[in-house]
């Protein structure tokens, strides 16, 4: 059953409901798959299989995603099984209940096939800060595959699950994507239910799909979005039917390229493929324009403001009591408290609760938070100037590909300029999709970045699944 592997998710569906194969199989085949390259990809923290195998046993054939391995970050909570983090402090911790993401997805016949690994809390952009271990990018193992869901993407692109979903507060989706070769989709803020979903950066955090290929991510998208009354934040809009949308004829499109990113660092070999993938977008048609997002080069600094004064505040509640770990040696309830998190979490997790609690400070608040949050209205609104002259903007995903183990955990602050294309579309509250736009000479993958207007994810995967038609890009995998 090689065939399965490389089958989209939408086709598998099919099947099962045709009876043409049966979900056991499913299970079988991808079951093998990560017992032959997880020892060396490293992309799960948990993996599920049994319980793969007994739900697929009992499903009814019926569902959008009747018999779909599915590979969920562990953040995201999922009834039963252990959601870690990736952190010491809920190495044990067993979710009480799923996410509404994931409850969406296991009622229309989705299997869950584990959970994958990610940079701890979600803070990183390289797995390397995960208390398991990093994961290994498929197309050389001695790559980072990007974070924080580094384990989600290396899973889709290894063949370990036909697709999988991820988080973003700050490109944590579509980074991890480029860096491994697959298409990573940030839904508009409040698309997609938070609920269950371990929280970040509340007001910058979205669930979304990691897939390779387009259909499969417009067919999640289409299935877990809409209002959910445990979630303030999900929005009450029409949810269209991705699915069907994304194949319909993309009409006249015009998009936007913002001056400001060759002045970012852009590495030559990224110019180059994003270049050459303007090219080909215009000779199907589309129409390219320079435009300016002026308050870009700030993007950097507003998100580790906003992103780290929301995490020092989200992560106050792991305090040895609620949830997690409890250090073993403490005299009084002062020292028990700083006992837990001294040895619960890990040094990124820290920096960043420092940072924060700094930001938030009596004094500080008005020059930091207050500063950042009025220059994240500004980056907003370049934004909807710019579109309202073209219907999407296209930027590379990352200035570089893939960088190697321990390049960049000597400087934090290289760390974080790598997330410069993708956070100030979290800080516009905007969509976005990562696709693979081609391989560097060295064989690593780069991505493309298609952002569009607020709701309307239906142009961003329209393009995104032109370019597929036109690459044939999910034809090409690493070997392992
Ligand atoms: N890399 C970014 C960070 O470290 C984004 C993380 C994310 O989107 N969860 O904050």
């Amino acid at each position: 059953m090689r065939d399965l592997l490389k089958m989209p998710a939408v086709r598998i569906a099919e099947a099962v409901k045709k009876g043409e194969v049966e979900p056991t199989e499913v299970v079988d085949a991808f079951a093998e798959r990560i017992k032959e390259v997880e020892p060396k990809v490293k992309a799960f923290v948990t993996t599920t299989l049994e319980r793969a195998y007994e739900d697929a046993k009992n499903l009814g054939g019926e569902g959008k995603l009747a018999g779909v391995p599915v590979a969920v970050k562990d953040n995201i909570l999922t009834y039963g099984v252990r959601t870690t983090c990736s952190s010491k402090m809920l190495e044990n911790f067993v979710a009480p209940y799923d996410a509404t993401a994931w409850e969406r997805l296991k009622r229309e016949g989705a299997l869950l096939v584990g959970k994958t690994n990610l940079d701890e809390f979600a803070m990183g952009s390289s797995t390397e800060y995960s208390y398991f271990g990093p994961t290994k990018n498929p197309w050389d193992l001695e790559r980072v595959p990007g974070g924080s869901s580094g384990g989600s993407a290396a899973a889709v692109a290894a063949l370990m699950s036909p697709v999988a979903l991820g988080s973003d507060t700050g490109g944590s989706i579509r980074q991890p994507a480029a860096f491994c070769g697959v298409v990573g989709l940030k839904p508009t803020y409040g698309r997609v239910s938070r609920y269950g979903l371990v929280a970040f950066a509340s007001s910058l955090d979205q669930i979304g799909p990691i897939t390779r290929y387009t259909e499969d991510a417009a067919l999640l998208l289409e299935v877990m979005s809409g209002k959910d009354p445990k979630d303030s934040t999900s929005a009450d809009r029409p949810v269209p039917p991705f699915s069907e949308e994304v194949k319909k004829p993309l009409g006249k499109v015009k998009v936007g390229v913002p001056r400001e990113i060759f002045e970012l660092g852009l590495g030559e070999d990224v110019k180059k493929l994003f270049e050459r993938w303007l090219e080909e977008l215009k000779a199907q048609g589309v129409e390219v324009e320079t435009v300016e997002l002026p308050h870009l080069k700030y993007a950097i600094p507003v998100y580790y403001v906003v992103a780290t004064s929301e995490a020092s505040s989200n992560l106050a509640r792991y305090d040895g009591v609620r949830y997690g770990y409890r250090t073993p040696r403490y005299r009084d309830l002062r020292e028990m408290y700083k006992r837990t998190r001294a040895e619960g979490f890990g040094p990124e997790v820290k920096r960043r609760i420092m940072l924060g609690t700094f930001a938030l400070s009596t004094g500080y608040y008005d020059a930091y938070y207050l500063k950042a949050k009025k220059v994240q209205r500004l980056i907003y609104e370049d934004f909807l100037k710019v579109f309202q002259r073209v219907d999407a903007v296209l930027t590379p995903t990352t200035p570089t590909p893939a960088f190697r183990f321990g390049e960049k955990l000597e400087n934090p602050v290289d760390m974080y300029l790598s997330d410069i294309f993708t956070v100030s579309v979290n800080l516009a509250t905007v969509p976005a999709v990562s696709v693979p736009i081609g391989l560097t000479e060295n064989k690593l993958p780069v991505g493309g970045q298609i952002i569009g207007r607020p709701w309307d994810e239906t142009t961003v995967l329209k393009l995104a699944y032109l370019w597929e038609q036109i690459s044939n890009f999910p034809s090409r995998v690493p070997e392992l």
